[in-house]
């Protein structure tokens, strides 16, 4: 029994070290005993291993390499990424990712770069002199039955702590935010919301890497793969995060948000 992580477009997809959120995904399963494997989803990949995976991992993009990316992630590969998320498999989106998961990303230069239109969802770069988005940021999960499900994981309300660094700004239609903004930007600075949720796909501005900062929402998709593949549930033995705790606190300290410190 085994659990394949897909990695999108390694080479060209993973900024502010988003390849962190493999690794921890990795490693959680590995310090459990779970068998893992990480496989690329790229242009050198047969469009039948998409079909193979049980976790997709996102990362963020310059605006150039997400339309490489767009070129390639068209016809039969695009279908088979569709259909993983559409049947509920667990997937995290960075930046890049979800502007690529959305209707269309228009880049501060250059054409309109068309999207999977997976997620009701559009980005707008407004422009090379408008100000990027960048930050720490940090937003309580909203998104249902997500939030519910990780409130009874933590006890408390789940809080994300992340970084974000983006120009193009993302406007939802019908799909759920993942969530409301506490401190920073978020989807576009003006209306509060954070990401998307679909199915089990989370999407989000937030670097961090998120995963490692934010360890509850990897168990999650660790459990999340796992019923789905093997149609069982899977208890995942608690793993030692003094550190990663202590570093959601020092942050939630340097950004004053005091009232949230007890909370996680
Ligand atoms: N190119 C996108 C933007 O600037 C995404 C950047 C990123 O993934 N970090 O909005």
């Amino acid at each position: 029994m085994e659990l394949i992580i897909g990695w999108l477009y390694p080479n060209l997809m993973s900024t502010y070290g988003d390849r962190g959120n493999v690794i921890c995904l990795q490693r959680r399963c590995q310090w459990r005993e779970i068998e893992v494997k990480v496989v690329s989803l790229d242009r050198q990949t047969d469009t039948t291993q998409f079909a193979r995976v049980d976790l997709i991992v996102g990362g963020g993009a310059q605006d150039r390499q997400q339309e490489i990316v767009m070129r390639d992630l068209k016809g039969a590969k695009a279908e088979a990424l569709r259909e993983k998320i559409e049947s509920g498999t667990p997937g995290v989106f960075t930046c890049g990712s979800p502007q690529l998961l959305g209707h269309y990303y228009e880049p501060a230069l250059g054409q309109r770069i068309e999207g999977l239109g997976l997620l009701d969802l559009v980005s707008k770069h407004p422009g090379i002199d408008a100000p990027r988005c960048i930050g720490n940021v940090v937003f309580e999960i909203t998104a249902s039955p997500l939030a519910e499900e990780l409130q009874a994981i933590l006890g408390t309300k789940p809080v994300v702590i992340g970084f974000e660094n983006h120009g193009g700004r993302t406007y939802l239609g019908k799909v759920e935010p993942l969530g409301k903004v506490i401190k920073g930007y978020g989807n576009n600075g003006e209306d509060g919301t954070e990401g998307a949720f679909y199915r089990h796909a989370i999407a989000t501005y937030s670097h961090g890497p998120l995963l490692p900062k934010n360890p509850f929402l990897a168990d999650w998709m660790i459990t999340k793969a796992w019923q789905q593949k093997y149609q069982t549930d899977l208890i995942l033995t608690k793993l030692e995060d003094s550190l990663a705790i202590a570093a959601r606190q020092a942050m939630l300290h340097r950004l004053e948000l005091y009232n949230l410190i007890a909370t996680i």
